[in-house]
Order: structure tokens, then sequence, then C-alpha cells
């Protein structure tokens, strides 16, 4: 029999349903059928398969709560919240990359000086990279994978997708979306299992593997891709600073950390995962944290709609939030709320814990723990918080927050991450017009916006030659031609810059 994945829904522990792991065998045909379905998909051209995406969008328009539903059922986020973060940024990727993707795919052309005068031409084209891979984790198990299908699928591709093997059902939806727009058959294909498939998928000379998770796989990825020189974008974890400096507006940073640091329990790659406050104003922003905190309201979010926080995802992941803190108390640090485990919830919640005399000897403030909790630490200086936002072997995203937009520019232009926002943190990933990604140990390459797309494209250069010069001056033999050629050329660098530069 084949070996199965049983999906749970983790607020409540309750199974959902099985689903047949991928065999190596299945997804060597998956990759053959893709391959034949991107070469058809190609031909059509940009025109040619707009109006599929157009009707995925209205699909999804149609359907929008249901599909919020399944993901809350099975990744235990609020309802609202798997509208809000997932459902709607990815149908306005959809529309984005429709309008968009056309001109950004086109040709471009480059001006190459003086040699357009001896008849010849440059411009770039944009080749499908043909099957791409896209890995992707649990935490965002729609809105991650989604936007890079819609990119990669935009901009002629196929694609197959492994979704984490704890949320597998949400890559099942996915797939019948594509359906329900009528995508041509094996265009798109899910591969369901852990990290085996995963491993497998890398093997597969795919053309791209679009992987995010954690750097410990990511690093796996790179190391296993570099034996067929597959190309990878690795999106891997963070450790996001955030910055309140003294003229904050208090409340708006204290309700800002709060959301940022507990939204999706605390289970997004760009949380607050620790906050430095200016000295001077640190109890009153403390007060106003743990205020807020207080009124989260958590469970199970298919219960009661109006819940702000739901389950984590995992007893792995519950685990290392345990871990963080226990490291953190028996260091010195002191916990205001939370700490614990809810006891009147059945599934794997984890109170939102906010804890003070923080430093960096503690886990909680150098290493990922993707869970609810938030650290703050005070500094006295800009120059310390600088310095204290940059000591991270991370630099996915961090904040800062000021009522001083331009003090506060000034200090988000020193801080290193992929993305750097004032006055707010995470959110930039529903603009599809941003890009996102990160650097050190959080990865490289980009997602989302322009230079996102291009992550999907092969870049050919095309050269004309009108074939004006039949004996072009720079072929043998190498003669006076050569050399009335080289004297016209440095004649002209030094007395017609204009043409030469
Ligand atoms: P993970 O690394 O455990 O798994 C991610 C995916 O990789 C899963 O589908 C898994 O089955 C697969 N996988 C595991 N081993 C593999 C292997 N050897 N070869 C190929 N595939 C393999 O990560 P996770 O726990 O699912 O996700 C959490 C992590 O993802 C966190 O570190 C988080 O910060 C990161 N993340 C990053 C971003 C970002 O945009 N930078 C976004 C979301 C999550």
């Amino acid at each position: 029999m084949a070996e199965q994945i049983v999906s749970i829904n983790p607020s409540t522990l309750n199974p959902i349903e099985s689903i047949n792991v991928t065999t190596r065998e299945e997804l060597l045909e998956v990759v053959k059928k893709a391959r034949q379905a991107q070469a058809a998909w190609e031909v059509l051209g940009f025109d040619g398969r707009k109006p599929f995406f157009d009707r995925l969008s209205a699909y999804m328009l149609d359907h929008y709560e249901d599909i919020a539903k399944f993901i809350s059922r099975e990744n235990g986020k609020p309802y609202l919240e798997a509208i809000l973060a997932e459902v709607y940024p990815s149908i306005d990727v959809v529309n984005y990359y429709s309008k968009r993707a056309k001109k950004l795919l086109s040709d471009k052309k480059i001006p190459i000086r003086i040699f357009k005068f001896m008849g010849k031409k440059s411009y770039i084209m944009y080749k499908p990279a043909g099957v791409v891979g896209i890995i992707s984790p649990w935490n965002y198990p729609f809105a991650i994978p989604f936007s890079e299908i819609i990119m990669a699928l935009v901009a002629g591709n196929a694609v197959i997708l492994k979704p984490s093997e704890l949320t597998p059902l949400i890559g099942k939806k996915i797939k019948e979306l594509l359906d329900a727009a009528g995508f041509p058959e094996g265009l798109f294909s899910v591969v369901y299992g852990d990290g085996r498939i995963g491993a497998e998928m890398v093997k597969a000379q795919l053309s791209k593997i679009i992987f995010t998770g954690s750097v410990a796989t990511g690093k796996k990825i790179m190391a296993a891709a570099a034996e067929n020189l597959t190309p990878v974008v690795l999106e891997l974890g963070g450790k996001d600073p955030m910055i309140v400096l003294k003229d904050a507006d208090l409340d708006m940073s204290a309700r800002g950390a709060v959301w940022a640091g507990f939204m999706n329990s605390g289970q997004t790659c760009a949380s607050v995962e620790r906050v430095y406050v200016d000295e001077s104003i640190r109890d009153a922003f403390v007060e106003r944290v743990v205020d807020y905190t207080g009124r989260i309201r958590q469970g199970d979010t298919l219960e009661n709609e109006s819940t702000d926080m739901g389950s984590m995802i995992d007893q792995r992941q519950l685990s290392i939030v345990e871990n963080h803190v226990k490291d953190a108390s028996s260091k010195g640090a002191k916990i205001l709320t939370g700490g614990n485990r809810p006891q009147d919830l059945k599934g794997y919640f984890y109170k939102p814990t906010v804890l003070v005399d923080v430093d960096h000897t503690m886990q909680v403030m150098t290493d990922e723990t993707f869970g609810p909790l938030l650290p703050i630490m005070t500094f006295k200086t800009e120059e310390e918080a600088v310095r204290l936002a940059n000591d991270s072997r991370y630099a996915l995203t961090a904040s800062v927050w000021s009522k001083d937009i331009t003090r506060a520019e000034s200090l988000a232009r020193r801080l290193i991450a992929g993305t750097v926002t004032v006055n707010d943190h995470i959110m930039t990933y529903g603009i599809p017009e941003t890009p996102w990604g990160g650097s050190k140990e959080s990865g490289f390459g980009r997602t989302h916006a322009d230079m996102g797309l291009l992550e999907f494209v092969e870049p050919v250069h095309i050269h004309i030659d009108r074939a004006w010069l039949k004996n072009k001056p720079w072929w043998y033999p190498y003669d006076k031609k050569t050399v009335l050629f080289l004297k016209v050329m440095f004649w002209m660098t030094r007395k017609m810059k204009f043409l030469m530069s």
C-alpha cells in the first residue's frame, strides 16, 4: 500500500484527510509531462496565457471564503488572517502580474553606442526558465507557493509544487483552483511527501528550484542542486529587529509590535522577533505592549471568526518556543505575560508572551524562534540600536519606528535586511510591486516585484548584424585594416566621448 500522510487540524488535533506520498517514479513522470506541457505553454505567448489568469482571479474572488476556511483548518491560523495574509494577496498577485508581466517580459533594447553605426543591434528576450520546482513551508502554505506559481506560469514555465508535509491539502487546493481555471493538463502538478521527495525534486534536473523554508534545509538544497548546477532561490529564516526611537508614537508602536510579533502565532519569517526600544521610553512602551497582548483572543478560529490568534503548527515548533523561554528565564529574563500553554485549549497553542531583561547571550535574541515570543531590550543611543539590530546571522526584514520620518529613514538605510520598513512591519509581502528576500542566512534571490519575476526567466541576448560590413575589422587577418580600426576607435574614445560612453 502507498505511504500516506495524515493531515491534522492543529487547533483540534483531529485528523482531516490522508493523502498518498508521491513516489520517485511518479515524480519523474510528472516532470516528463511538465516538460511537454511547458513547450506548448511557452508558444502561447503572454496574450495567449492571459485569459487563464483572468479566469483564475474571477474564480478565486467567488470562492475566497471557502479557500480561507480551508487554510485555517489545516494550518490553525485565524480565518480572517487567512483572508488578509493569504487569499487576498494571492488574488492581487494574479491581477498584478497578468497586467504587468507583458511589459516586463517584452524584449528590451540595449543601446550599444558606436556599434550601432556599424549596422548592429542588441536586445534581451526573456525565455521561460522551463520547469520550475517550488518547495514550500507550512507557515503561509497558500500565499507563498501561490505567488511563486503565478510568477512562474505567467512567465511561460511549467511548475511542480511540493507543499510542506504538514499542509499537503492546501497544495491540493491550489491544484483544484488552477484546474477550475482550466490551466492545461500537466502544466502544474503537486507532489506530496516530506524532505525525501523534496530531495528527489532537487535531483530531477529541473530548470530552477525556488525554496522557502529553514536555513538547515536551504543549505542541503543548495549543496544537492550544485550537482547539476540547478539554480536556486533561497527564502530562509529571519530574526527580525524592530527599533523604537524615543520620539515614536508609543501607542502605534506598541500595537505594531504586538501584531507583527504575534500574527500567525509568530510563525512568520518576517515576524518581529527582537524589539529594541530607547531606554527613555521603555516603561511606557512595555506597559502598552503588555496591555495589548492581554487583549489577544486565542482559540479555534473556525469556531469563532473574531479570534485573533490560532494554534501553532505542531509539537516540534512548540518545543522550540518552550526551550527559548526556558533558556531566557535561566539567564535572567523576566516574563511579563504568557510564558506557557493555555490549559483550556486542546491544540498546539502557546500564549502570546512578552519578555524583558533579555540580551544577546539568549537564544530568544539570536536564534529564530518562529513562535509567539516578543523579547524587548533597551538601547541608549541610535548607534547602539543599529549595532544590536545588525548583530544577527539573519537579514530578512527590519523596521524603525519614529514620528521623525527623515531620522527613521536614515537609520533604516543603515540596517542589513532585504526589506526595511518605517512605522510598519511584515505587510509589504502583500504588495506585489515590492521585492521580497534577504541576505546572510536569510538566503538570496528575490520573489515578487519586477525583479522577482525575472527569477523565472532566462535573459537571452540577441545580437543582430545587418551585414553592412562584409569583412569585420576585428576579424582575421590582423593587418593594416586592424591597425586603422584601432586608430579610429582610440581617436573617437579621446575626441568623441558622446559616442563612446
Ligand atoms: P523546512 O526547511 O523544514 O521545510 C520546508 C520545505 O522543505 C518542506 O516542504 C519540506 O518537506 C522540504 N524539505 C525538507 N528537507 C528537504 C530536503 N532535504 N530537500 C528538499 N526539500 C526538503 O521549513 P519549515 O519548517 O516548513 O518552514 C519554516 C521555515 O521557513 C522558517 O525558518 C521560516 O523562517 C522559513 N520561511 C521563510 C520565508 C521567507 O520568505 N524568507 C517565508 C516563510 C518561511
